[in-house]
């Protein structure tokens, strides 16, 4: 094998792809019982769908506008809006740039991206090592892989615990560089509904003031056929009340669904999702890292390139894809 990614989030899957392309073989190991990472989509009940991680994309690059337009011509993405209220009108004017959805929930697009990769799921990489044909992964079920080159994309902070863990010693500089990394805590609530509600146009409210910044409708949404809400806390918010007692934290988030319940309605169960990372807070200037002084080794993720998000994971993919290919030439 040529390369090993771990990681079939965003970044991962377009690591994967370039490396494809240029004509190496690739395998994608993948903890998660679904590709995605965080583009996730959970299926509650019948016909009911929430994106309950990142829950649209927007564009600023000629790179992923390509695909974009690509992906709205095979009716994989759409524009979901323009803008979001925050909460004082009931219909937003937008700010003229496109928020993209994934038609069936973001986690179809990834599953659209990975399709025919070769990629193993359900496994956590516990343990690498390294020798001079390249690295050895190791992980929960006991199999090990092996290749010439490694590409890293789980949030950073996480892919350095495993180094270490691992005694993969690297130098000063990436060491400093990568630890400057940080990411924000997110306390999501996937909110059943019985009756019906009512969010601006186009189905969600978003206000960073308030400790729930983020409220939107997954029916409006046009992904889930049942009333299916899906809140988010700030990252400020996240961090103080992460050990909090679960009923309190679900109080919170519900309490800014509440004023958005038409007369009779109800929220009838929440689920908490607890995003340890769920964005970078402080980023890496370049788009991916070559590790010095070990065998073919490439950091990406959203936390490259200064963009962070759907977007940044994407390019940062694409690149570390590109700087393994060089690497292993
Ligand atoms: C709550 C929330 C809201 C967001 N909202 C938006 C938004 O509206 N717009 C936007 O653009 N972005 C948003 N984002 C950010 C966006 O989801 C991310 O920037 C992007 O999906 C990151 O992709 P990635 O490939 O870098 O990382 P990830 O998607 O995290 O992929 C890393 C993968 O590595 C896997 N992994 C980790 N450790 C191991 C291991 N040891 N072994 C095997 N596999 C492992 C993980 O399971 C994961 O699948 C949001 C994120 C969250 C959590």
């Amino acid at each position: 094998m040529d390369a090993l990614i771990v990681g079939a989030g965003m970044s991962g899957l377009m690591a994967a792809r370039t490396l494809r392309k240029r004509g190496y073989s690739v395998k994608i190991i993948e903890r998660g019982r679904s590709v995605g990472g965080r583009l996730a989509t959970r299926r509650v009940g019948e016909g009911g769908l929430a994106d309950h991680g990142a829950q649209f994309f927007t564009v600023r690059s000629d790179t992923l506008q390509d695909y974009v337009d690509r992906w709205l011509a095979q009716d994989l993405v759409y524009v979901w809006g323009m803008g979001w209220s925050d909460g004082s009108v009931k219909r937003t004017a937008g700010d003229g740039h496109a928020r993209y959805a994934g038609r069936g929930g973001m986690n179809a697009l990834a599953k659209h991206i990975a399709r025919d990769l070769d990629i193993v799921i359900n496994r956590l990489v516990t343990g690498i090592k390294q020798d001079q044909s390249g690295w050895t992964l190791e992980d929960s079920a006991g199999d090990v892989f092996q290749s010439r080159g490694l590409i890293m994309t789980p949030p950073v902070p996480e892919t350095l615990a495993l180094l270490t863990k691992s005694g993969i010693y690297l130098t000063e500089a990436d060491q400093t560089a990568l630890r400057r990394i940080r990411f924000g805590p997110c306390l999501c609530g996937i909110h059943e509904i019985e009756g019906d509600v009512e969010l601006p146009e186009p189905g969600a409210v978003q206000n960073f003031q308030a400790n729930v910044y983020w409220v939107a409708d997954n029916q409006a949404k046009g992904i889930s056929r049942t009333v299916l809400v899906t809140s988010h806390a700030n990252a400020k918010f996240s961090r103080q009340n992460w050990d909090a007692p679960e009923a309190d934290i679900i109080r919170e988030l519900e309490s800014a669904v509440q004023p958005h319940l038409k007369d009779g309605a109800r929220i009838v169960r929440t689920q908490l999702k607890k995003w340890r990372y769920s964005v970078p807070l402080t980023t890496h200037a370049d788009e991916c890292l070559l590790a010095d002084n070990l065998p073919p080794l490439v950091f990406a993720g959203d936390a490259f390139g200064g963009r962070g998000r759907v977007e940044g994971a994407f390019l940062s993919g694409m690149a570390a894809g590109h700087a393994l290919a060089e690497a292993l030439a």
